[in-house]
């Protein structure tokens, strides 16, 4: 048998520490590795397969497309990405779409055109404002706008113009903000850097700080979005709207997609301003235009609530029962498991031994980010193979 391990030490650049599994099948809410162990997947391709994996809808659509037409460049009009744009401007805030490929392409973009409206409408302001403990995207100037200093030490220099500032901290942004200012940006639950809550109101105190000086609100719902957090966006969950969003992750449920959004009011992109070769290719956009309407025919985002609320109860038995668990949090189906010391990684390899797959977010933490469409039972299923993890710690 090929060991893979191996392979990936010689050929593959080294930038991650994988988990220690070589996953070749999966199927719903669960994955198969190369000696057919079954795992059940609260991982799903790190918060994206919202539909499980290789659902039917998914994989027609899918494969329907690409046995009619592949790529064609934005050069053409294509009936997938017009599709995919009318349904997200239909059942969102949000009056126009560019679809690309990634979280960071959509971020990218839209900064691109935050910074446009500031030269156009406020006087060539140009600063982005951003959170520490931020995650954006890892390209140049997302690496920039992510507020962690040991993403920005090993790049610098970085490109300019953003500006880090405390999470959850009104008063930070307002001092923050200068002539300079064109937008702020936010994650509304930092998630990749331990599911960071923000106080409730934060969003909507930061929304009014924004018509206060006219400038723009864009809400990076690359994780937090298509559901996750137990509505279709997660604006709804805050009760804000946003001037400019990013989405990704589980837009396509497992295929390559990203979109950026705006307002028509925001959206000044002129001809020339942006393009992108793959950008609204036919299969991923018909791909995610079938996983899109499913989500939303089905209230896959009710389910996430539900099911979501479920398995923060849940949690928080097994907190009850293990003193050294201190925190858990999270909304929807995005929730933390925080402990007293840097054990996330060896509660996630206790329950990749028993059959879970879950997230080390950080080092004294894990996340679950299961597919939006994993009922109880399942969630029942994941507390058992935790609870038995969990008790080989000491107490
Ligand atoms: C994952 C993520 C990104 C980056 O998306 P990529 O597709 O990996 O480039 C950006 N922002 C948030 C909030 C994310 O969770």
């Amino acid at each position: 048998m090929t060991n893979w391990q191996e392979l990936d030490k010689k050929y593959y650049m080294q930038t991650i520490v994988r988990v220690p599994v070589t996953l070749v099948r999966g199927e719903g809410a669960r994955v198969w590795d190369d000696r057919g162990k079954e795992y059940l997947d609260f991982v799903c391709g790190l918060a994206v397969n919202c539909l499980g994996h290789c659902h039917p809808v998914v994989v027609n659509a899918l494969t329907e497309q690409a046995q009619t037409l592949m790529q064609t460049s934005l050069w053409y009009y294509t009936t997938p990405m017009l599709r995919l744009a009318e349904l997200l401007v239909q059942n969102s805030c949000l009056d126009r779409v560019f679809i690309c490929n990634s979280g960071l392409e959509a971020n990218e973009g839209a900064i691109k055109l935050a910074r446009r409206y500031g030269a156009l409408k406020l006087n060539g302001a140009y600063e982005v404002i951003t959170t520490n403990n931020s995650f954006h995207g890892r390209s140049l100037a997302l690496t920039a706008a992510s507020g962690q200093v040991k993403m920005h030490e090993p790049f610098e220099p970085l490109p300019v113009g953003f500006i880090n500032v405390a999470n959850n901290d009104i008063e930070a942004v307002k001092s923050a903000t200068t002539d300079k200012t064109c937008a702020i940006m936010l994650e509304l639950i930092q998630a990749e850097t331990g599911v960071n809550l923000p106080d409730n109101d934060y969003p909507k105190k930061v929304r009014e700080w924004c018509d206060q000086k006219g400038i723009l609100l864009i809400l990076d719902e690359v994780q937090t979005g298509i559901g996750r957090l137990g509505t279709l966006f997660g604006y709804q969950t805050y009760g804000v709207e946003p001037d400019i969003m990013s989405l990704a992750k589980g837009l396509g449920s497992g295929i390559p997609i990203g979109a950026f959004l705006a307002k028509e009011n925001a959206s000044v992109f002129t001809i020339g301003d942006h393009n992108a070769t793959f950008g609204g290719n036919p299969v991923t956009s018909a791909t995610s235009y079938a996983a899109l309407k499913y989500v939303i025919e089905n209230d896959i985002p009710g389910n996430a609530r539900r099911v979501g609320q479920y398995l923060v109860d849940s949690l928080n038995k097994l907190r009850e029962k293990y003193q050294f668990v201190t925190e858990v949090r999270g909304r929807g189906l995005l929730v933390a498991m925080e402990f007293d010391s840097d054990i996330g990684q060896e509660v996630l390899m206790a329950c990749l031994e028993k059959g879970l797959l879950v997230n080390r977010v950080k080092p004294n933490a894990v996340r679950f980010v299961p597919p939006l469409i994993i009922d109880n039972r399942d969630v029942d299923e994941a507390m058992e193979i935790l609870d038995k993890a969990l008790s080989t710690f000491d107490n």
